[in-house]
């Protein structure tokens, strides 16, 4: 049965949107107002293949959500009658409080806000995205999808950072993060290798600007690479993942550089920026085949920590299934797949050259491009991130309708 949710995604000074079918995934409309608060914004709507762009001066959230609403009123679809069952917030830091979709009320804005230090940067933007959505769309429930909750299943020994008793007591822990990513194709993934949830282990890499490895064991999170930030783990775009904390002091020391610096450097101008000057692996890719030695160095840097995460994960998992990878490097750069899983045969895990070029996977299902027989699958799964929003948005609708006397 058709199940329409309207999902954000709200940031600092963006809001994305997307209606889409909770039953299949199909997108009904879709669009982006950029530059929320500057002289000039811009709202673009897509909607049956046509983008409507316009420059307009957004002045807030609340006004974001206006010019969307503007745009589905112009362009379509009449969202009256598209018959919205909610809407679906994607918020970045659950903390240890969400390891669920959550029916938003007051409390949860609240709590939303009390993470803020965890998130700066991202929770106080998707508190006053749903405060302001809430206003504008007062009649329709709406579900919090956190992008920590996933992660939450992390034993002890796989969260817990080895720091004082002081720091941990701060909420200093590994949390998590690409969970709403991971859930998804990890279900994509165990769907196309027919085996039953329970008894399947994966690990998922998620390549995208940001970049992170999961270990899922029966549909579970056992580790993850990112931690109390999106900043550790695998080399990214921009940001550096593992290093060694005390390269902190000393580039402040050293550089004169100030804590806030530091940490500027490490998110926007460190990974494959840092490396190689360019964050998009089309051009670090382009650049090494040109004969460019730093991104070959990049390039070289980024695969071996891949590398690593898989070893380690496989020790952790005691056995392997697949190894599922996702996000727009993992989707589409045919060369990173190949070289990031190179030399990893005698641990059964293996890309098929053929297969890597030719097999194409679609939404929520996956494509296989290891060999036959090998005894690891190596599966391509595009992500998508608002779907699973929209899914887990109707499926805890559903229950707590189930719940009630008298539901269905
Ligand atoms: P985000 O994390 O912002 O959602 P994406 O998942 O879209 O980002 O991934 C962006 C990355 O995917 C960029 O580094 C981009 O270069 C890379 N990418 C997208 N398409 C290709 C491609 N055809 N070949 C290589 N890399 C690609």
């Amino acid at each position: 049965m058709s199940a329409p949710v309207l999902v954000l995604n709200t940031g600092s000074s963006s809001l994305k949107y997307r209606v889409v079918d909770a039953a299949d995934g199909t997108v009904l409309a879709s669009g982006l107002v950029e530059r929320i608060g500057e002289a000039t914004g811009r709202v673009e709507h897509r909607v049956d293949g046509s983008t409507h762009a316009v420059d307009v001066p957004v002045a807030d959230h609340e006004a974001a959500i206006a010019a969307a609403l503007d745009a589905f009123a112009t362009h379509g679809p009449d969202l009256a009658g598209v018959g919205l069952r909610a809407v679906g917030h994607r918020v970045v830091h659950g903390g240890t409080r969400f390891a669920e979709p959550v029916l938003v009320d007051d409390d949860l804005v609240a709590a939303v806000h009390e993470l803020a230090p965890l998130a700066p940067l991202h929770n106080p933007a998707n508190a006053v995205g749903l405060e302001a959505a809430r206003r504008a769309f007062a009649d329709l429930p709406h579900v919090a999808v956190f992008d920590t909750a996933f992660h939450q299943t992390l034993p002890p020994a796989a969260h817990t950072y080895a720091v004082p008793a002081a720091w941990r007591e701060a909420g200093v822990r590994r949390y998590g993060f690409h969970g709403t990513s991971v859930a998804f194709v990890s279900r994509a993934a165990t769907a196309a290798l027919g085996r039953a949830v329970d008894d399947t282990r994966l690990i998922v890499l998620h390549l995208g600007n940001g970049a992170s490895a999961t270990a899922v064991d029966g549909g579970r999170s056992v580790a993850t690479s990112m931690g109390l930030t999106p900043l550790e783990g695998l080399v990214m775009g921009s940001r550096s993942g593992d290093l060694d904390p005390a390269v902190l002091g000393h580039v402040r020391r050293e550089l004169s550089l100030d804590a806030d610096e530091v940490e500027r450097q490490l998110n926007a101008a460190s990974g494959l920026r840092g490396l190689a000057g360019d964050n998009d692996m089309r051009g670090v890719v382009a650049a090494a085949e040109a004969g460019d030695a730093d991104a070959e160095l990049a390039l070289d840097v980024y695969c071996h920590r891949i590398r690593s995460y898989v070893g380690a994960y496989l020790a952790q998992l005691g056995g392997l299934d697949a190894v599922v990878l996702t996000g727009g490097v993992g989707e589409n750069s045919l060369a990173v797949r190949a070289r990031a899983l190179d030399g990893l045969a005698h641990l059964g895990i293996e890309v098929d050259a053929h297969r890597n070029v030719t097999e194409r996977p679609g939404p929520g299902w996956a494509a296989r491009i290891s060999p036959d027989g090998a005894p690891v699958a190596v599966l391509v799964v595009p992500t998508d991130e608002e779907w699973e929003i929209a899914s887990q948005a109707v499926a805890l609708l559903d229950a707590a309708a189930g719940a009630r006397p008298g539901g269905s």
